[in-house]
C-alpha cells in the first residue's frame, strides 16, 4: 500500500480517535462517529441500522456494554479462533508488522486454515511440543487443560521465506530474543522479557515457574497507556474480536514503542473496523483491578488475574462503580475466592476488597490470603496499590 493512499483514512482517524480519547460520551457522539466512519470511506453502511436494532444506540456508552454481539456481528466472515488475531493477521497485511505469530489447537487450525489460506500471506505451520517448562506461567491444571489436545503454532509473513525463518526461530533451539525482534516488538520489551522469562523450578513447591511478565511490567510502571493495555486477551472477552493493539509483554505499562506500535495497529483496526476501533478504545481505557499472582500456591497461577472495570469511575478513596458489569480477566480464580461476574462496584472494606454485582449481591476477599492488587487507570495514567501504599 502506498503511502499516498493511507494518508487521508490516517489523519481523519486521529481526530476521530481524539475524539475518543478525549473521553466524549459515545452515546452523544456515536451518530456523528458513525457519520465520520462513513466519510473515511469505510464499508459500513449496514452499521447505523445494525447497532439501532440491537438497542446499541440507547443509554451511554453502549458500544462497549455489548462487544460480544458487535463483535460476532462485525467478524462473522472471520473463523472464531482467528478473531483474538484479527488486528494482528490486518497489521501484517498493511504492512506495518513484519510477521505474525499465532497458538490454537490443531481442531481450531482445521476450521481455520481455509480463511488463512485466503489471505494475501504465506505460513508455516509447526506442532507444539510437549514440556514440563510449557505454560508454566499457569496453574498445573490449566497446563493441563491446554496441552491435553495437540496444538500448533502458526507463523504468517508476506514471503514463505519470511515465514519459515521466524518459525526457525522457535524450533528445537529457540532463540526468543530473536523471535521478538523478528515479529517486530520493541527491543525494550524483548529485552525485559528475556532477562526475565527464564523457567525455573520453584523451590517452595517443586514444579517449573515461568516469571510473571505483567506483574512485572507493572510493577516497573510508574504511568499507563492504554495502547499498552493487553489484559483483556485473555479475558471473558476472549474470540470476541480483537481486544488487544499489540500482541507482546510491553516492559512497560507506559513503553514509548510499545504506545507507536499500539497506534499504528488502532489505524490500520480503524481503516478495517471503524466502529469496532471505537469500541476497542473504550475496552483498552476501562480501569483494570490486577492481582499478582507471584506469592499464590501453584493452583492459583495466572498471569492475567483482575477485573477491567467498564466506564468505571473513582467514587471514593478505594471505591469505583459502573453502570457496566465488568469483565474477568484471566481464571477469577484467587485464593481468596472466586471473583464474581457482573461486578458493578469494588471497594476497600477493612482490611480487603468487597465486589458488588449488579442484582446488589456482595463478596469480600481478604487482602491477607489474594493480596492487594493494583489499579491501574489507563484515562489519567495512574498506577498504584488499590486505596494506599501498603501491600
Ligand atoms: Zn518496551
Amino acid at each position: 500500500m502506498s503511502a499516498k493512499s493511507v494518508k487521508r483514512p490516517r489523519r481523519q482517524f486521529l481526530s476521530n480517535s481524539l475524539k475518543v480519547l478525549a473521553g466524549v460520551t459515545v452515546s452523544a457522539a456515536l451518530p456523528r462517529e458513525l457519520v465520520d466512519a462513513k466519510s473515511l470511506g469505510f464499508s459500513a453502511p449496514r452499521l447505523p441500522g445494525l447497532l439501532e436494532r440491537q438497542g446499541l444506540l440507547k443509554g451511554r456508552s453502549m458500544l462497549a456494554a455489548r462487544p460480544a454481539e458487535l463483535g460476532s456481528q462485525l467478524f462473522a466472515a472471520i473463523p472464531r479462533p482467528l478473531r483474538s488475531s484479527a488486528l494482528q493477521i490486518q497489521s501484517l497485511l498493511d504492512g506495518i508488522k513484519p510477521a505474525c505469530r499465532l497458538s490454537m489447537t490443531a481442531e481450531e487450525l482445521r476450521a481455520s486454515i481455509s480463511y488463512l489460506k485466503s489471505l494475501d500471506c504465506r505460513f508455516v505451520i509447526e506442532q507444539v511440543v510437549v514440556s514440563e517448562t510449557l505454560y508454566a506461567q499457569l496453574s498445573p491444571r490449566r497446563r493441563q487443560q491446554l496441552t491435553a489436545k495437540a496444538r500448533v503454532r502458526v507463523y504468517l509473513a508476506k514471503s514463505a521465506a519470511d515465514a519459515r525463518r521466524v518459525a526457525k526461530l522457535e524450533s528445537a533451539d529457540p532463540d526468543y530474543y530473536a523471535l521478538g525482534l523478528a515479529l517486530g516488538y520493541p527491543v525494550c520489551c524483548v529485552e525485559a522479557a528475556a532477562k526475565q522469562d527464564l523457567p525455573h523450578i520453584d523451590e517452595e513447591h517443586g514444579i517449573f515457574r515461568q516469571a510473571n511478565l505483567n506483574a512485572a511490567a507493572v510493577r516497573a510502571s510508574s504511568t499507563a497507556d492504554f495502547r499498552c493495555n493487553q489484559f483483556l486477551a485473555e479475558s471473558d472477552l476472549e474470540g470476541v474480536g480483537p481486544v488487544s493493539v499489540i500482541a507482546h509483554y510491553p516492559c512497560t505499562l507506559g513503553c514509548r514503542e510499545t504506545a507507536a506500535m499500539g497506534h499504528a495497529a488502532l489505524e490500520s483496526s480503524a481503516r478495517a473496523w471503524p466502529i469496532w476501533t471505537i469500541t476497542l478504545c473504550e475496552l483498552l481505557r476501562a480501569p483494570v483491578l490486577y492481582w499478582s499472582d507471584d506469592s499464590w500456591p501453584p493452583e492459583y497461577w495466572d498471569e492475567y488475574s483482575g477485573l477491567a472495570l467498564l466506564e468505571a469511575r473513582e467514587v471514593g478513596p478505594g471505591e469505583w462503580r459502573s453502570i457496566l458489569p465488568a469483565r474477568l480477566l484471566g481464571s477469577a480464580l484467587t485464593p481468596a475466592g472466586t471473583v464474581p461476574s457482573f461486578v458493578v462496584r469494588v471497594k476497600t472494606v477493612g482490611d480487603g476488597i468487597l465486589f458488588e454485582n449488579a442484582t446488589g449481591d456482595t463478596v469480600n476477599h481478604s487482602f491477607e490470603q489474594c493480596g492487594r492488587p493494583w489499579i491501574i487507570d489507563w484515562r489519567s495514567g495512574r498506577v498504584e496499590k488499590f486505596a494506599g501504599k501498603s501491600s
